[in-house]
């Protein structure tokens, strides 16, 4: 019978600092499946790293035939690296796992016997967040309510990235192809058999978090654009309400005005109420932009990402022909 097959994959953007002191704790999970009977495989994607992260990657896959290199021509952001990564695994289950050491490799058995239960989508969920202030705590808390409640797709709050992926979790995933993806939500969307495992999420082992405010602020636009369209509801209802109010203003108006005459006067009522009007026009219409722009972004069917370089990991029984042959340089080939 077949070996059952687990690929982990990593995106790394800028993790020279912190791949060192991660990977042997990665080789340790992945010597700890194969003594399970799981055939482990771990596949780092580079998003277009500018510092030594690519070299560190290549060397530590020259030691170990159960490494997969892939580089993107680019930094395209955690998203879609993980979608090229998830992409590349063409057999068996996929765990994903951030760079920096937040999401421990020590729990991937934990991981492994819920899929062996029978389940499809694992996932760690955080019960603390050490190293992060607490405004990002914050932040994230109200985020996860918010999209909880605007999106009709289940998104597990305080759930990264870390999860294992069935295979036909994974086969499905992969048939969501848009541009604009919001990870977590996909995952939530694919459902089938799922779990949360609790986990204490550890501080990075090194280097700095690459979302900074503007970039989460971006992260959380996207993910209530991509899975709701509660705003854009909203906004009917706000110029409902206002088209209430100013009826209502107006009615109050006419009866004054038949009461006791029309002397001129009210230029700060007209004011106020042409500002308000004008504020809440532009509100809706940069609702309805941002929509109108991902739907553009859509429409042009760009691929996902670029591949740079993509080096697959060697089989147990190496063929006859050299080392070297395992680098297939797929320069400026483009994949979606
Ligand atoms: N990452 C990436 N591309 C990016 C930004 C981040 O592949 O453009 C990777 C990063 O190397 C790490 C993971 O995504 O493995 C999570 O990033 P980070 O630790 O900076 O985010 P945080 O844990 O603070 O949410
Ligand atoms: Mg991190």
């Amino acid at each position: 019978m077949d070996r059952e097959r687990l690929t982990i994959v990593i995106a790394a953007f800028n993790e020279a600092d912190s791949l060192p002191t991660l990977h042997p704790r990665v080789v340790a999970a992945l010597d700890a499946l194969a003594r399970d009977g799981i055939d482990g495989q771990l596949l780092y994607v580079d998003d277009g790293s500018r510092d030594a992260t690519w070299p560190i990657m290549r060397q530590l896959a020259a030691a170990d035939r159960r490494i997969a290199l892939l580089r993107l021509s680019r930094n395209f952001g955690k998203e879609l690296a993980l979608t090229a990564g998830l992409d590349r695994v063409d057999d068996g289950a996929a765990l994903i796992l951030d760079a920096d050491g937040q999401d421990p490799p020590e729990l991937i058995p934990q991981f492994v016997a819920k899929w062996r239960e029978g389940y499809d989508d694992v996932h760690g969920t955080r019960i603390e967040r050490e190293g992060e202030g607490w405004l990002k705590r914050a932040t994230a808390h109200t985020f996860y309510r918010v999209i909880g409640a605007l999106s009709k797709t289940p998104i597990p709050a305080d759930t990264g990235d870390f999860r294992l992926l069935s295979p036909r979790a994974l086969h499905a995933l992969r048939q969501l192809r848009e541009r604009h993806r919001f990870m977590k939500g996909l995952f939530g969307w694919v459902g089938y058999n799922r779990i949360a495992i609790p986990y204490h999420r550890e501080p990075r082992v090194a280097g700095r978090s690459k979302f900074n405010f503007w970039r989460l602020w971006n992260l959380a636009l996207e993910g209530i654009t991509s899975f709701s369209t509660a705003p854009l509801r909203l906004a009917t209802y706000l110029g409902l309400l206002t088209a209430l109010v100013a009826f209502l203003y107006g009615v109050a108006i006419i009866v004054k005005a038949l009461l006791w005459g029309d002397p001129v006067a009210g230029w700060p009522t007209m004011m106020s109420v042409i500002l308000f009007l004008g504020g809440v026009q532009l509100i809706a219409l940069g609702v309805i932009g941002e929509y109108l722009g991902r739907l553009y972004d859509e429409a042009k069917q760009r691929p996902l990402y670029l591949v740079d370089s993509w080096e697959p990991a060697r089989p147990a029984q190496p063929a006859q022909a050299g080392e070297g042959d395992r680098v297939h340089r797929l320069r400026g080939s483009a994949v979606d």
